[in-house]
């Protein structure tokens, strides 16, 4: 009998595994994975196709190592294999790739790297990343710190909503200086992994073991640091370590979902600290850089769709570009999976949910009310209620002018969700914000953010 043999392992990792992944991320992916066999220390798993392979790896090798070695009990090494699921046109399984389960996929126009930082994905460069009108400004600082790090912006801070590039951009300097300047050494983390990693080792009495880590370093990037959330002695370490580089000059760059001033929980010395160098922003991708996303996308993939389709996802997904990418991916999967030419009708059937649900679906006057309220440090009821103060009338003005941009609400309806209001007061409140959004420039940011936290749900704590 072989003695490697975990078949039933993989049985039991599924169940687990299931209970952790959305019912989508199952059907598409985990129903297409078969076990194929076992080796040493190895569990070979089938996938209908190299792109399947390929997102399989990227989105799950950790969740799946990590729950089979959980299993196991000793650490596992994942293989793909292809096996394409037999049609009319059956072609010839492809041979297998070089690329390793458990390491990032390398893409052929990135070039290895001996100092490589495992925390850097390798495909996240400036070569991958389309720039347009949304993100100029924030791409060309992150070229201008790559080439001149610790002089050029320092510290800067990239903020902008979910899916919009954050991470690719920050992992980009972070893979261009690796590249660039031999010797330099870079630091990436998220303000997660930072706080795990000064709470485990303050908790050891290791505290050197974290200096050596933060502050012998030439480029140090921390990633989301929102989410640095309540937690004060985490934020206390941030403020020395950010001391302690900056004093040398080391190049720093951190990313947020929102701007400096509306992390509300963070001290006010760290936000002076990060309101130092240089803070860009993200938005939203406009039609054209989002084509030109697609287009990029299918190039790396090696796959094929009608310009029609690539019109129809950039008109729909309005939201972020990992949307974008989304629709893209499940399309392709389908057609490489049931080897079938994606057609027009075949997209919008298969996106009619994902089009769908983040436009209007979630967003409720409720959650317009709260998020603006919370915003002005205002309560529900003082945007339903009768109070005609400015401080409150404007506030009141902005959502009702929300609601209208970007639910299918009627004046009426929103008059009636606003403490009962008439629809003409809902009419003047949208033309006193349009003619003031002429008149003031400083009200189309703090609008347009006001719309990224509500189509993301947002509501701070
Ligand atoms: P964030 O960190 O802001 O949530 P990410 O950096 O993870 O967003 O980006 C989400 C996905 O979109 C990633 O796969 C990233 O490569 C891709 N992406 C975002 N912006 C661009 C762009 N301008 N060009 C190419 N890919 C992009
Ligand atoms: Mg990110």
């Amino acid at each position: 009998m072989n003695e490697w043999n975990y078949d039933i392992f993989w049985k039991e990792a599924l169940k687990q595994i299931r209970e952790k992944i959305s019912d989508i991320d199952n059907s598409m992916w985990f129903k297409n994975i078969g076990y194929h066999g076992s080796g040493k220390n190895k569990i070979i798993l089938s996938v209908p196709s190299a792109f399947y392979k390929e997102q399989v790896t990227q989105k799950f090798n950790s969740l799946i190592l990590s729950t089979m070695s959980e299993l196991t009990g000793s650490p596992i090494d994942i293989e793909f294999i292809v096996k394409q699921v037999t049609t009319k046109n059956e072609k010839k399984a492809e041979p297998e790739s070089k690329v390793k389960p458990g390491k990032p996929i390398q893409k052929s126009t990135v070039k290895d790297n001996p100092e490589k930082n495992s925390n850097l994905r390798r495909d996240y460069v400036f070569d991958n990343f389309v720039i347009g009108e949304s993100n100029t400004f924030a791409a060309n600082a992150c070229i201008a710190i790559s080439k001149n790090p610790g002089k050029a912006y320092n510290p800067c801070l990239i903020y902008g909503g979910v899916g919009l590039g954050k991470t690719h951009l920050i992992q980009s300097i972070g893979n261009y200086i690796l590249d660039n300047f031999k010797g330099m050494k870079v630091e990436y983390v998220t303000a997660e992994q930072f706080t795990n990693d000064f709470i485990r080792l303050l908790g050891e009495g290791e505290m050197y073991k974290f200096k050596n880590k933060y502050r012998k370093v030439d480029v140090l990037l921390i990633d989301d640091i929102h989410f640095l959330g309540k937690k004060m002695s985490t934020q206390e370490e941030l403020f020395h370590t950010f001391n302690a580089l900056y004093d040398y000059n080391k190049q720093m760059v951190f990313t947020s979902d929102r701007p400096v001033s509306e992390l509300k929980n963070l001290t006010d010395r760290l936000k002076s600290r990060f309101s130092r160098g240089l803070n860009v922003d993200l938005q939203p991708p406009r039609y054209e850089t989002k084509f030109a996303i697609l287009k990029q996308k299918l190039e790396t993939l090696g796959a094929n769709l009608d310009d029609e389709i690539l019109d129809l996802i950039c008109k729909n997904v309005t939201t972020n570009v990992r949307d974008l990418e989304a629709a893209l991916t499940k399309l392709i999967a389908y057609g490489e999976l049931l080897n079938k030419k994606i057609t027009i009708d075949i997209a919008k059937e298969q996106l009619k949910d994902d089009f769908s649900s983040p436009r209007h679906g979630n967003i409720t006057i409720d959650i317009i009310q709260k998020i603006v309220a919370d915003y002005f440090n205002l309560s529900q009821n003082d945007l339903r209620g009768k109070k005609r103060t400015k401080a409150i009338t404007f506030p009141r003005q902005i959502a009702m002018y929300i609601t209208r941009e970007i639910t299918e609400y009627s004046t009426t309806e929103v008059g009636v969700d606003f403490g009962g209001r008439d629809h003409t007061t809902v009419m003047h409140a949208c033309q006193r914000i349009e003619s003031k959004l002429k008149s003031d420039p400083s009200l189309e940011p703090i609008i347009q953010n006001l719309i990224r936290m509500i189509k993301e749900n947002r509501i701070n704590s």
